[in-house]
């Protein structure tokens, strides 16, 4: 049940994408693989969920400590936050990210990308052109 709402989420912001779209772009998110041992949380697949959304793995970790609140590390697949921290707030975290960093404003189609304009950064759309400004 923990992992309802996250597939919840993830599946209302994937019904919105125009079906040829999701289907051209097989939109798949890992569900996170959390474990909390002892005083961190271990999240053991971050950089499948990484490489999943095409982003920079640091600026996904940057912003999932700040949003969460608390300091970690990374090393090579997964990544370790102090304390223990609800696997819900995690993914909820994830989904926001996606919502922020990656669906198109217009279509909502994943397949975007950062687009570097004098000091402003623009995610712009591959599929429908469309770019909106982000706060990296
Ligand atoms: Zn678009």
């Amino acid at each position: 049940m923990a992992n309802r709402n996250y597939d919840d989420l993830l599946e209302r912001a994937r019904q919105r994408i125009p079906k040829d779209i999701s289907e051209r772009s097989r939109w798949t998110m890992p569900e996170p693989d959390i474990m909390i041992e002892g005083s961190q949380t271990i999240l053991r697949n971050f950089s499948d969920i990484v490489d999943a959304m095409d982003r920079d793995a640091n600026h996904v970790f940057q912003y999932l400590l700040n949003e969460l609140g608390t300091s970690g590390s990374r090393e090579q697949v997964r990544i370790m936050l102090k304390g223990r921290v609800p696997p819900k707030r995690i993914k909820e975290k994830i989904v926001a990210y996606v919502k922020t960093y990656i669906l198109c404003g217009e279509c909502k189609a994943p397949d975007t990308r950062f687009l570097k304009e004098d000091r402003t950064t623009l995610l712009k759309c591959q599929a429908c052109g469309a770019t909106r400004p982000v706060r990296l």
